[in-house]
């Protein structure tokens, strides 16, 4: 899979498709060779854990799930929906990413 991350750990993020569709969140793990993410309280499972020595009566644990990176997009707060983003070089080199809607640059320090 060769596709082009342009998210990063932290980001405000949106899902746009599946059972989450609409739910903002951000980026707590990425998993840049399989093109997918993990986004703090979104796809989450409860799994039940069998009851073992260490947690004698069991339990049901939340569990995020990883959502395809097709499946959400950068929440950017001036435009108040999921963006694209592009790349740009400022006058200092720095090479920044930045919303396609409303051109606000994003890395800003
Ligand atoms: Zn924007």
């Amino acid at each position: 899979m060769n596709v082009k991350i342009k998210l990063k750990t932290d980001d405000p993020i949106i899902v746009t498709t599946g059972k989450d569709a609409g739910t903002k969140s951000k980026v707590v793990k990425l998993d840049r060779s399989g093109g997918k993410a993990i986004c703090e309280n979104v796809n989450v499972y409860k799994k039940h854990m069998k009851p073992n020595q260490f947690n004698p009566d069991g339990g049901i644990v939340d569990k995020s799930m990883p959502l395809d990176l097709s499946n959400i997009a950068y929440y950017c707060e001036k435009c108040s929906k999921g963006v694209k983003l592009g790349y740009k070089v400022l006058e200092s080199g720095k090479k920044v990413r930045f919303c396609r809607s409303c051109g606000e640059i994003i890395d800003k320090d």
